[in-house]
């Protein structure tokens, strides 16, 4: 098959590239090794960022200026005002909401916030704020939409069905520009103009399969925290600590009718240090301490790790943008945050010749399509615990 493009990768970063190359008129193919979404974007939390949490210290880094123009374009795509077209991905809520504990060091990282701020967070009155932050000190509010990951890659995975293809296992190889894959036992052989590797953590062996020089990536690993009941409010927000956000909560509903929380912040990065039951108990002693309006009983508590997948940065912090590396006919793409997936797109685009003028491409329907990765909290051989230290649910 001759492409303009052969992309790997159906996370956030793979399927908006292939939806913004197709509206190119680029012919193009996306490979996905495992689920759409597996790794990252399905275990994100799906906070599309102003900056906000960027600018804690009162300064404005380069993220928070990058990502200061991406909530209009994906609200635009979310109202279906733009392409793609997101409006069937369903929502957490519109907005996130900010809260301070006791200390004094938090007063002055909202401080912070509220002057480096694109987007401001504003001060919601007590009579109007979430129930469960009725007892805090003070809680602000920030314009920052929160979606469903799972939802968004259903979709983009909808919209782009004819163009995505499941191999299998360990069939692949890559040999000057020549892609070799068996999908349903069926070999296929790809001629690509370029390849685009947007493999998330899976980009470091596609790079070393394609001849790339090593190094070129980092993970930064998380231990995120998960609690789901029947009766569990829901709501989206950071609760900040000096210049740190200590807890981020978002909430998502399972396939039983539960509500569940997904909780990060610096408990996930607190937590890569600790066994499963460590973490548990340290997260109902800092929700207990940030969110005093929350009964603790009848919870199911759960964790999941997961890595994030960068371009190296020499510091091993964050890089401040999109990475795009282009190699000879190899591109190798990070979106570094899921709501800069279409700022990655546009300069993916803008490093491929014009389409060769090809017609596009229809993945035949007996061939295997990638099916969307499972939530964390849907994996069949989850333990949840109901008593952090005993018994599973
Ligand atoms: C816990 C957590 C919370 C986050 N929350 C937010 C948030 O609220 N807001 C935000 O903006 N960002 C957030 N992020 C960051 C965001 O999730 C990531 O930047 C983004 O999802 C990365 O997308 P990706 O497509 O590059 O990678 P991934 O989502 O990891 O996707 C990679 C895809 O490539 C496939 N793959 C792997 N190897 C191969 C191969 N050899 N061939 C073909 N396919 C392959 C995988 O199966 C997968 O489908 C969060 C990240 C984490 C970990």
């Amino acid at each position: 098959m001759r492409l303009d493009a052969l992309i790997f990768g159906g996370g956030i970063a793979g399927l908006w590239t292939l939806d913004h190359l197709l509206r190119l008129g680029y012919r193009c193919v996306l490979l996905e090794a495992e689920a759409l979404g597996a790794g990252q974007t399905i275990g994100s939390q799906g906070i599309i960022h102003s900056g906000v949490k960027y600018t804690l210290g009162g300064k404005i880094p380069g993220t928070a200026s990058v990502i200061a123009e991406m909530p209009q374009v994906w609200c635009d795509c979310l109202a279906g005002r733009r392409e793609p077209d997101l409006s069937p991905t369903r929502m957490r809520g519109e907005a996130c909401h900010l809260w301070t504990t006791r200390s004094l060091m938090s007063f002055l990282g909202l401080q912070g916030a509220r002057v480096g701020m694109v987007s401001r967070p504003r001060k919601v009155k007590p009579a109007d704020r979430p129930a469960i932050l009725a007892a805090c000190r003070s809680v602000h509010r920030v314009e920052e939409p929160v979606l469903s990951p799972p939802s968004l890659v259903e979709t983009l995975a909808r919209r782009l069905t004819a163009s995505l293809l499941k191999f299998d296992g360990d069939s692949l190889s890559i040999d000057h520009g020549v892609v070799r894959v068996a999908a349903g036992g069926d070999p296929l052989t790809f001629e690509p103009r370029s390849l685009i590797f947007c493999a998330g953590a899976g980009n470091e062996r596609l790079r070393e399969m394609a001849g790339l020089p090593p190094g070129a990536m980092q993970r930064r690993p998380l231990h995120m925290v998960l609690v789901r009941r029947k009766h569990l409010a829901r709501f989206n927000g950071h609760c900040i600590d000096g210049m740190r956000t200590r807890v981020t909560v978002t909430w998502d509903e399972t396939a039983g009718g539960e509500t569940v929380w997904q909780i990060g912040g610096q408990i996930a990065e607190d937590g890569v240090g600790m066994d499963e039951a460590s973490l548990i108990a340290h997260a109902r002693k800092e929700l207990h301490a940030v969110l005093p309006g929350l009964t603790l009983d009848g919870l199911a508590w759960s964790t999941y790790r997961v890595d994030r997948a960068e371009q190296r940065s020499g510091s091993g912090q964050r890089p401040e943008d999109v990475s795009v590396l282009r190699e000879g006919g190899v591109i190798t793409a990070w979106p570094t945050k899921l709501v800069l997936a279409p700022r990655l797109a546009e300069r993916v685009a803008a490093e491929l010749s014009a389409p060769a003028g090809l017609p596009p491409v229809t993945i035949p329907e007996s061939w295997p399509r990638p099916t969307v990765a499972l939530p964390p909290w849907e994996e069949r051989d989850r333990p949840w615990f109901t008593d952090p230290l005993e018994r599973p649910a």
